[in-house]
């Protein structure tokens, strides 16, 4: 199975013009039989314009966020319907920065992803844990209850439709209180702890549809090892992904 490289832009890059410039020149650079399937996630205001670039493209599209909702009054937000509408294919949900920075929670996360998955997005769920809650020796247990939380609406076709992210918040590259990047080691043991997760809740083959990621200070250097590994289905990239030349040496 190809592996799955995800790009987080974040709130990047300054314009759209910067956006058309990376995505003419990631198109130039990935090659007919990529190993990797690629998928980017720009900022909202980018999308539309950029489906059309795509198109006929293995580079596949996807948001940094949803709604909770299909429609409606909710000022300043943005259906999962009408990312689908314009060609998105993913969204990302549960960012550790939308749950830091922008108060979300993981009752909000599930209630998007409900909603996501009901209107056919592919979803990319971050779970992590903080720089504290990894020097707790209860790190299991807290990522077991996120889990829980997060994906507790979650029914059989759904399974397939999640992409799950191991993304510890101590190892993104941009956070305030990085310590370090996560080993292949702990990253692995991570991954194989949620497939246990879910195959204890769905069933060996509703699991076995699930694609677990790593994220967090991904690179040129040390991509190959995450992705070496049997048990990590992909990678999603932040920082590393805005340099295109760099981004394409991980896929
Ligand atoms: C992220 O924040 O999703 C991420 C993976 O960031 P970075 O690769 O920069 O650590």
């Amino acid at each position: 199975m190809k592996k799955l490289v995800i790009a987080n832009w974040k709130m990047n890059p300054i314009n759209l013009k910067g956006a058309v410039k990376m995505v003419e020149e990631l198109k130039r650079g990935v090659a007919k039989k990529s190993k990797s399937e690629i998928v980017i996630c720009p900022p909202f205001v980018y999308l539309a314009n950029l489906a059309k670039l795509l198109k006929g493209s293995k580079i596949k599209l996807g948001a940094q966020n949803c709604s909770w909702d299909k429609m409606g009054p909710l000022t300043g937000e943005i259906a999962p319907t009408m990312l689908k509408d314009i060609g998105a294919k993913y969204v990302i949900l549960g960012h550790s920065e939308r749950m830091e920075k922008l108060a979300e929670n993981n009752a909000i996360v599930s209630r998007k992803l409900k909603t996501a998955l009901e209107v056919g997005l592919n979803c990319v769920v971050c779970i992590g844990d903080n720089a504290d809650e990894h020097n707790s020796g209860k790190v299991f247990a807290i990522l077991e209850q996120k889990f829980n939380e997060i994906l507790a609406d979650l029914k059989g076709a759904d399974y397939a439709k999640i992409i799950l992210v191991y993304e510890p918040i101590w190892a993104i590259s941009t956070n305030q209180d990085f310590v370090e990047s996560c080993s292949v080691d702990e990253a692995l043991t991570v991954a194989l702890f949620f497939k246990k997760l879910l195959i204890q809740r769905a069933g060996q083959k509703s699991a076995g549809m699930v694609k677990i990621l790593y994220g967090g200070s991904v690179n040129a250097q040390n991509a190959n090892s995450y992705l070496a590994e049997e048990g990590i289905d992909g990678v999603l990239v932040g920082g590393a992904s805005l340099n295109i030349k760099e981004f394409l040496k991980i896929c």
